[in-house]
């Protein structure tokens, strides 16, 4: 084994992307666990601490068992989205934005977080979907969630679609759904047009989204990977970042 190169200064980082035109970022759960909302593997995450709370986001026993919807309604009520405010690493990505060097912006997230801090719907890439709408399973109906929210206040346990009766879901991808097909070719298309890449927040172990990542190397652009754990495409990055990301984003990103 080579010893670990030296971390690459902030300053260093900040230079590459002052000097980059197209810079896509990757975003996962590490840049919104500093709003509160909890990642899902990670050792205090919901599936490890709560397995029951798997079941309730697997669309096989979803679909067929009516408590488990019930359920599933009432952790959407309580979801800390609702309530979380975007902290000073996305803002620091929105004014990455601002400054007219973001490309697009991938997020693994489903907490709209991206949006609430500045960013524009259009550039961000939701590839497990948004908690902020729901969807029809039968009629593919779309809509806001909370006229759902305003349903389950006012006493319906599963509410159905009203279009057609059939069964409503937040627009999320859960186990046992494929990626929507356009959501995830763009991600790797914007990757391929990109001069640097930030990945953020992300294990990097979720397939496909996280092909992203060796793509824009592919295509010669630089990568910046900033994580609190080691990553199976640390050896592929020009730069890896092992610090709190509110804290590093705003530096690199040039927030004065
Ligand atoms: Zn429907």
């Amino acid at each position: 084994m080579t010893p670990p190169a030296a971390p690459t200064p902030l300053s260093q980082v900040q230079d590459w992307i002052d000097a980059a035109r197209k810079v896509v970022v990757l975003t996962g759960a590490g840049i919104s666990t500093d709003s509160g909302i909890p990642d899902f593997r990670g050792p205090k995450g919901v599936w490890t601490t709560n397995p029951k709370a798997e079941k309730l986001s697997d669309i096989r026993y979803y679909v067929a068992d009516p408590e488990v919807r019930r359920l599933a309604w009432q952790n959407r009520l309580a979801h800390p989205a609702w309530t979380a405010e975007p902290n000073s690493g996305h803002r620091a990505l929105a004014t990455l934005e601002t400054r007219g060097k973001l490309h697009a912006l991938i997020t693994q997230n489903i907490d709209g977080l991206h949006q609430k801090a500045g960013n524009t719907p259009q550039r961000v890439i939701e590839v497990h979907g948004t908690v902020l709408f729901v969807i029809c399973l039968d009629c593919g109906w779309r809509g806001p969630m909370p006229l759902i929210v305003e349903r389950l206040r006012a006493g319906e346990a599963d509410p159905p679609c009203l279009e057609c009766g059939g069964i409503l879901k937040s627009d999320t991808i859960s186990f046992g759904q494929s990626l929507k097909p356009g959501v995830i070719e763009r991600a790797l298309r914007v990757a391929q047009e990109c001069d640097l890449m930030l990945a953020v927040g992300s294990t990097l172990q979720v397939y496909p989204v996280a092909g992203v990542v060796p793509t824009a190397k592919q295509f010669d652009a630089k990568l910046v990977i900033i994580n609190a754990q080691p990553t199976q495409f640390d050896d592929l990055a020009d730069a890896v970042i092992r610090r709190t990301i509110s804290e590093v984003l705003p530096v690199i990103c040039g927030v004065s």
